[in-house]
């Protein structure tokens, strides 16, 4: 069988609200299609006998490659999918996507978002939501079996309830935590007063 596929740069052409009205809110990057037909494209030709030539013409026109259009590469995202199936948290594998820099250029990993990973869970299909068992769980509880602490967290104090205090009343729950940017602003600017 013969035949020619067109591939084309994904920022070609213009932005397309489908439908009657916009289900879908424009990506906050704004939408990748620059409003014209990018030169850069693909044409694979088939000669049958599969045999197929393939021009590839690599000048991109009216647009630069930045690097929030740029899509994740299916390996990238299956890291991230195996990631999520293990139970790594969302925040957690979005804090450390965007704190591994390589030679201080920008990856399209860095600028991950919630939606990303979002996407990742419905097309690996992977389900995160925790069932919550039916008892009745004090808040120390819920603390220990469904919160997470982030490292980034110091926490300056956990008293759980039945636990004793020479302040707080033994029922009593009480947390105090501190994250990094807080730690960070009272080393900078705070004082101690004589
Ligand atoms: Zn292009």
């Amino acid at each position: 069988m013969k035949g020619i596929l067109y591939y084309n740069c994904n920022r070609s052409g213009k932005y397309q609200i489908k439908g009657q009205e916009r289900k879908r809110a424009i990506k906050s990057q704004g939408s990748c299609k620059v409003g014209h037909m990018c030169t850069s494209q693909i044409i694979v030709v088939k000669n049958g006998n599969d045999i197929y030539q393939v021009t590839y013409y690599s000048t991109h026109y009216g647009h630069d490659t930045e690097v929030q259009h740029v899509r994740m590469t299916k390996d990238e995202r299956e890291k991230i999918a195996s990631k999520l199936a293990e139970g790594v948290t969302n925040s957690k594998i979005l804090d450390s996507s965007r704190s591994q820099f390589h030679e201080n250029s920008l990856t399209r990993l860095n600028l991950l978002t919630r939606n990303d990973i979002n996407n990742i869970k419905y097309s690996f299909k992977i389900n995160t939501q925790k069932t919550i068992p039916h008892r009745r769980a004090s808040i120390s509880d819920l603390w220990n079996d469904e919160w997470e602490v982030d490292e980034n967290q110091q926490i300056l104090m956990l008293k759980r309830q039945g636990e004793e205090h020479h302040q707080l009343e033994k029922d009593d729950f009480c947390l105090i935590f501190m994250n990094c940017s807080q730690q960070h602003m009272l080393k900078k600017f705070g004082s101690i007063q004589p």
